[in-house]
């Protein structure tokens, strides 16, 4: 993994991205906000999304429909596109399916992937932003986790994208490919404006469910283990406002086409909350009660899981800019609210 001297081929932080970018699971959550911020930007974008998760009410600007696993429609959309770079957000993403059924992981996160990687190499397009995650790391064995702890998944979710991060590190010794792996820790929150946010089906996520309590959708909130050697023995964890993700990849993006070599960082604030911390801050956020029980620890949770050091902010001039556990969530507050009217 390279990470590239700043004298030499940094992009100066504030530069934006070239077009046309092709946005490949631009309907879900964290790719949804990011092609706003690219239009925002004035970037041309196309969303290639085969909306098995995503929502078409998500995106409002070109939009193919079209799954990574048809490499026909791939290349059809790398030659209508002709895109200058790609972001790369489709994927499976839950840790406990990933268990239960690791197939379809391998499948949808690894092959196709792969076929990705190979329309960009047909196409002759080098550059790939892509989502990678804190699960590569698998359980710290020291914290905070910078990017040089070692990297052992402990499910196949965390495995698949580790794959995926090795299949581009051997596509860029290979073939020239240039990629960000972006290891985002617990993406959260929603656009301030309310309109874009998280819809999972099923929610499993903590700060969507306990705001569905609030809401009254749902009774309680289950605490999953409060004999954690933490500081009130609930797990930690560093909860990245998905704004900030997005203004990352964006970041990312304009670095690579300035020339930098290929890099992976972690996106995190460097800040834990413990699980009751959040819901005592979306009682706060919420003024409603929200009824909490605590069950038994889920499998597969490490105790603590914070982002450390400053490769971000070196490589690509990024600091949080909503890093508050209350905004993070009145945020989501906002959009779950305005989704349910
Ligand atoms: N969690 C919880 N109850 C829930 C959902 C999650 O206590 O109903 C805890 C979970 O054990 C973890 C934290 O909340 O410690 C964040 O979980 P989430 O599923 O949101 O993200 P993950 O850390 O798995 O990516």
């Amino acid at each position: 993994m390279l990470a590239a001297s700043m004298s030499q081929d940094a992009s100066p932080h504030n530069a934006r991205p070239t077009g046309p970018v092709l946005v490949a699971g631009g309907a879900g959550y964290i790719g949804s906000h990011t092609v706003r911020l690219l239009e925002r930007s004035r970037v041309p974008v196309t969303v290639l999304d085969n909306l098995s998760t995503g929502h078409r009410s998500a995106v409002s600007g070109p939009f193919i429909e079209a799954d990574l696993g048809d490499r026909e429609a791939l290349a059809r959309a790398f030659a209508d596109v002709k895109p200058a770079a790609v972001i790369h957000f489709a994927a499976k993403c839950y840790v406990g399916e990933s268990v239960e059924d690791p197939a379809i992981y391998y499948r949808e996160n690894v092959s196709y992937t792969w076929n990705l990687l190979e329309a960009m190499r047909a196409a002759g397009c080098r550059d790939i932003v892509f989502s990678s995650t804190c699960a590569t790391y698998g359980s710290p064995t020291e914290l905070p986790i910078t990017e040089s702890h070692p990297q052992n998944p402990i499910n196949p979710y965390g495995r698949t994208k580790l794959h995926m991060e090795h299949m581009m590190q051997d596509y860029a010794r290979a073939y020239g490919l240039r990629y960000a792996a972006l290891r985002y820790f617990n993406a959260a929150g929603a656009s301030p404006d309310g309109d874009l946010g998280e819809i999972h089906q099923p929610e499993t996520h903590l700060i969507p469910l306990i705001l569905q309590v609030a809401l009254g959708s749902r009774p309680e909130i289950l605490v999953f283990g409060d004999d954690y050697p933490t500081r009130d023995g609930t797990c930690v964890r560093d909860y990245v406002h998905v704004d900030d993700l997005a203004d990352a990849h964006l970041r990312a993006l304009a670095r690579l086409q300035a020339g930098a070599e290929s890099f992976a960082c972690n996106l995190g604030t460097g800040q834990g909350f413990t699980v009751s911390e959040v819901i005592d801050a979306a009682r706060s956020v919420t003024g409603h009660a929200i009824p909490a029980h605590v069950t038994e620890r889920r499998a597969g949770d490490p105790a603590e899981l914070v982002s450390g050091g400053s490769l971000a902010r070196e490589l690509l001039g990024w600091v949080p800019k909503r890093p508050g556990l209350e905004e993070i969530v009145s945020d989501a507050w906002r959009f779950l609210r305005q989704d349910a009217d």
